[in-house]
This record gives C-alpha cells, structure tokens and sequence, in this order.
C-alpha cells in the first residue's frame, strides 16, 4: 500500500525548446541572422530534452579525472572524461558553436553561432569553456599567417577528434589559453615562463601556469617572456613527429562549480612553441582572444539567468500555496518578473554585442570601437548580477531549489565564474574606462547608439544626462558605478528601442529611474518592482510551453 499521493510538484521541465525565448529570437533577427531560427530551434530541443539535461547531470556528477602517469610510470597528461562530456562536445562542434563564422562568410553568422551557444549552453556550461576558447583563438592566430593557414581549417573542421595525436593527423582540433601564473593572473606582466628560440625559428618555453583549463585541447595560445618581451605563442600539446611536448598537467583544480570542466595547473618544460605575432607584442596578440571569450561570459551569463528564470516560471506555474499558484500570488509575480527582465536585459544586450562582433569582424570600425566600450561595461555588470539572480531563482523552488536534483545548485555555483576569468570584476571595469579614455570615439559611438532611444522614455533620457555628467570625471575608484550605469543605460535603450513594452517599462522604472526614497522605487533585492507592473505579462514570456 502507497504511504501517500505524490501531488503539488511540477511536472519535469524536459521536452521543451530552449529556444523559444521571445527576446532571443527577435534579437537574432534584428542582428542579422533570421537566416539560422531553423537551426538555433533545432538545438534548443536538443537542450531541452531529456537526454541532453541527463548528459549535463552526468558530466558535472562525474568530474574529470587526471592521469599523470601510465601503470608502467611513463607520462600521459591526460584528462578522462565521462562518456556524457563526449556527448555534448560532439553536439557543439557538429553544430560549429566553436568555429563555424570562420567558415561561413555570410553577414550575421556570428550572431547565428551566438544564438546556438546560448541555447545549447542550457545544456551544460563546462563544456562551454572549450568551445568558447576554439572560436576565439582564430583572430589572435591570424596574427600569424603561416600557423593560421595550417591549423585554422582543422580548428574550424565540425569534428570533435579527442585524444592524444599530432594536430595535423586529427579531424578537428580545439584550442585553450594558458597566460595565468601563480604570482599573477590580471597583471599578466608579471609572467616568469621563458621562451627561448631554437634554431629552426621556433621556440622552447619553460616555466609554469596557475590555470589552464581545458588541458586536453590540441593547442594552447601561451604568454611567455621572450628575448623582446612578453610574447604570444602557439603550442601544440603533441609534437608533430608524434611525441608529447614538454606540457606537463599538475593538478586538477578542484572548482566550486564548472565541474564537468577540466581546469589545470601546467608545467612547460621545454615546450615547443611558435611565435604568434610580434616578440613583446604578447598582451596585444592574446587580447584579441579574450576579447572573443569576454562576449561568451555575457552570453553564457545569459544563458544561465534564461535558464534559472524558466526552472522557476516552470514551478511557480505548477506549485500552488494557500490556496493558490505560486505565480499567481502577487509578490512571487513581483519575483519572477524581476528576474525575467534582468534576464531579457542581459540576453538584449549580447545579441547585440554579437551583432556588433560580426559586424566588427566584417571591417565596421564604429561598430568595432562600440564593442570596445560596451562590452567591457557589460561583461562587469551582466556577470556580477549572476549570483544574485542565479540565488533568487533558486529560492522561488523553496526547498526544492536547494536540492542538487533540481539543477539549480550547478547554476548557482556555475554563476560567479563568468565574472572571474577574462577579466574580473574590477579588471573589467577598469577596462570600461580605460576605453573612454584612451579611445573617445569609442563613447560617442556608445551615446550614438543610446540617442537612438532618446524621447522614448523620460527615465532613459535622464539616466543619460546623468551618466554624460558622471562620465566627464571618470575616476579609478568609481570605475564600478559608471560600469554599472554603461550597461543600464544601453540595455534600457535596446529595450526601450525593440523590447517588449512591459519588460521595457518595467525595466525604466526599477534599473533607470531616479526617484529616490524606499518605497518610490526598486528596491535592493529582485521582486520589488514598482506597483503597477504588468507582472502577469512579463512572466508568460519565460515560462516554458512543454510538448
Ligand atoms: C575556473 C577557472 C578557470 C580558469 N581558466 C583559465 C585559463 O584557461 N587560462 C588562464 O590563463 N587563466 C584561467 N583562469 C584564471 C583567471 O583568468 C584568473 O583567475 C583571473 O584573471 C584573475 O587573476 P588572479 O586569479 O591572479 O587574481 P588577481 O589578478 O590577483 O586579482 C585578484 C582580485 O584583484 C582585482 N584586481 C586586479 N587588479 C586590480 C586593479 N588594478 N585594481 C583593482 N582591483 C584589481 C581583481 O578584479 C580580483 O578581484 C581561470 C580561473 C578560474 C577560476
């Protein structure tokens, strides 16, 4: 005889497609790549299925494991994978969400690959971090034509090809970045590893790195100081005569989150290297890079704020108290629309990074110089409010939200990454300023693109003059304010422009306006927005339509 009925719990949040997500879509058309919904629909069911979510459980539940050494004492460095980690990488590089705008020329393609790792990273975010780091090293490789021309083909391939082989036996290569030493990881200048040219024009590094994560890629983009300074080097991880380079993997690091990641310390012990780009030239070359990989920590950052949103739509919709749906109950109502328009914010706002991007790529020096601005602000402000959504979303579980099977511990654990690597808190907000001051056109190109919204709502036109007022003084010790205000300011523009009014509404009159006082405005925590907000209709918007 059953003890109980099982009732009062949502149905499992499996069979749906991640990418039916109102704001994404009409921000992968308005950026150019309409041409790809069919395939950004096809992986986000992919996403939302059963099988994939049961992947990403697996790949986090069984983290990576290093095998230093065979049982005969010879070294391997190499890292062993659960079958499921496999099984998302396939996914993602058959789908190109690690190279393909490098094989496609058509305009938006960018856009197009941006939409599949938002949809698809709903999957799992570990495995995000190779993937990321394939399809921003092309720009920085190009600084060498000849290493370009061999390896960009194989990194661009759709052939997930893991193992231990030279680069030019395999199918399809991926790439990581190695600049983080023990002493430094913001101020890379202060990098030990030695590079030291051989005669044949390469060169032999030798030193160690802090963090290395995806250690079982093909080839590393690697700082070390050379003759001329700090310089960028390409590394292979098998030679090419088919012996292993002097890349020795340390440790594993053990993560608060990002599990299914392999993260390592590395030791080069007279590692072959080729140089990338000009000897002292290395911060320059290697930027182009994290400068691809910052774009991925907004987008990445949104996927996991649409993910935590729709788990709590998804239960509020089905779980009743006192008598009543959560989501029907005014002050959840408050909750969740709270979350869902800093998730549409975030997710508005890298679109049009991404379009920015491509268009960039594309020779469009304003958008280029827009870029430069935008996205440091927005990387500083869309990844530090992570943890506080990623934490509010879990909580609109109850008890639930708490439980590692509900998926929500992994978001919250994954959530303060994004803000981390590629430049932490600070170091991005610095960068934010740093642009303004040492390229001004890149602000008026910002103001250009937020005056497009101007006399479309009084809150955003005076959240401008405030921050050009703000902006005339920039000091070092504020560089998180004008971040802050930067990033409002653009994602209450883009709304204002192409969102959907109540979101947009909502979004002046919490993040924009000015008014002061406790009750008058948004408060300090989500779910404090101002009476009168249309909650119903923002939070239909993020919460899934199971088949
Ligand atoms: C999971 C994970 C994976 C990683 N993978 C890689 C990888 O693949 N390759 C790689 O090279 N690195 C990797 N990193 C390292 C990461 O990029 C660095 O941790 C990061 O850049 C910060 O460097 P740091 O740890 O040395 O901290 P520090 O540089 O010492 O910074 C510490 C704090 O000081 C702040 N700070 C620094 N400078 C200033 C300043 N001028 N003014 C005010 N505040 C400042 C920073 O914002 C930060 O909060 C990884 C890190 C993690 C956690």
């Amino acid at each position: 005889m059953p003890t109980h009925e099982v009732f009062n719990q949502p149905p499992a949040l499996t069979g749906y497609d991640v990418a039916d997500d109102p704001a994404m879509l009409s921000a992968l058309r308005r950026e150019g790549a309409g041409w790809a919904e069919d395939a950004v629909h096809e992986l986000g069911r992919l996403a939302g299925s059963a099988q994939a979510q049961e992947q990403g459980r697996q790949a986090n539940e069984n983290p990576p494991k290093l095998r230093t050494h065979d049982r005969f004492g010879n070294r391997l460095d190499e890292v062993e994978f659960h079958p499921a980690w496999h099984e998302l990488m396939t996914v993602a590089v058959r789908y190109g969400l690690h190279a393909a705008p490098w094989r496609d020329s058509r305009p938006g393609a960018h856009v197009a690959r941006a939409a599949g790792f938002y949809a698809w990273g709903a999957a799992d975010a570990g495995h995000c971090c190779p993937i990321s780091m394939t399809y921003a090293v092309v720009p920085a490789l190009r600084h060498a034509p000849g290493l370009a021309g061999r390896f960009e083909p194989l990194l661009a391939a759709p052939e997930y090809d893991f193992g231990l082989r030279p680069a030019e036996a395999k199918r399809g290569l991926l790439a990581g970045m190695s600049m983080t030493e023990k002493q430094g990881g913001s101020d890379v200048r202060a990098n030990t590893t030695r590079a030291v040219p051989a005669d044949d024009g390469s060169y032999l590094l030798t030193g160690h790195k802090w963090f290395t994560s995806a250690p079982m890629g093909d080839l590393f983009m690697v700082l070390a100081q050379a003759p001329g300074g700090l310089s960028c080097f390409l590394l292979p991880r098998v030679r090419p005569d088919g012996t292993l380079n002097g890349m020795r993997l340390q440790r594993l690091k053990d993560k608060l989150g990002n599990r299914s990641n392999a993260s390592a310390e590395v030791e080069y012990d007279e590692a072959l290297a080729w140089l990338v780009g000009e000897e002292g030239r290395g911060v320059r070359t290697i930027i182009e890079m994290v400068n691809m990989t910052r774009l991925d920590c907004v987008l990445g950052t949104a996927t996991g704020m649409r993910a935590g949103v729709t788990m709590a739509a998804h239960h509020a919709a089905h779980r009743t108290a006192f008598g009543r749906k959560l989501a029907d109950q005014p002050l959840m109502a408050s909750v969740l629309a709270d979350l869902a328009i800093e998730s549409e914010a975030t997710t508005t706002a890298a679109f049009r990074l991404a379009g920015a991007t491509d268009r960039a790529v594309r020779g469009d020096e304003q958008e280029a110089a827009f870029r430069r601005l935008a996205l440091a602000a927005t990387k500083y402000w869309a990844c530090k409010r992570a943890p506080a959504h990623a934490a509010e979303a879990l909580e609109c579980l109850g008890g639930n939200g708490y439980v590692e099977e509900s998926g929500m511990p992994r978001l919250y654990r994954e959530a303060p990454l994004a803000s981390i690597w590629e430049g932490s808190g600070n170091v991005a907000a610095l960068d934010a300023l740093r642009a303004l001051k040492r390229q001004p056109e890149s602000a008026e190109v910002f103001f250009a693109e937020v005056d497009q919204a101007a006399g479309a709502d009084r809150r955003l036109d005076q959240a401008v003059i405030r921050l050009r007022k703000e902006l005339s003084d920039p000091s070092e010790a504020r560089a998180r304010q004008l971040a802050e205000a930067m990033a409002l300011v653009l994602q209450g523009a883009l709304l204002v422009r192409h969102g959907d009014p109540a979101v947009a509404d909502a979004f002046a009159a919490s993040r924009l306006a000015d008014d002061g006082g406790f009750f008058a405005g948004w408060g300090r925590a989500f779910g404090t927005l101002p009476a009168g907000t249309d909650t119903a209709a923002i939070v239909r918007r993020a919460t899934p339509g199971l088949a």
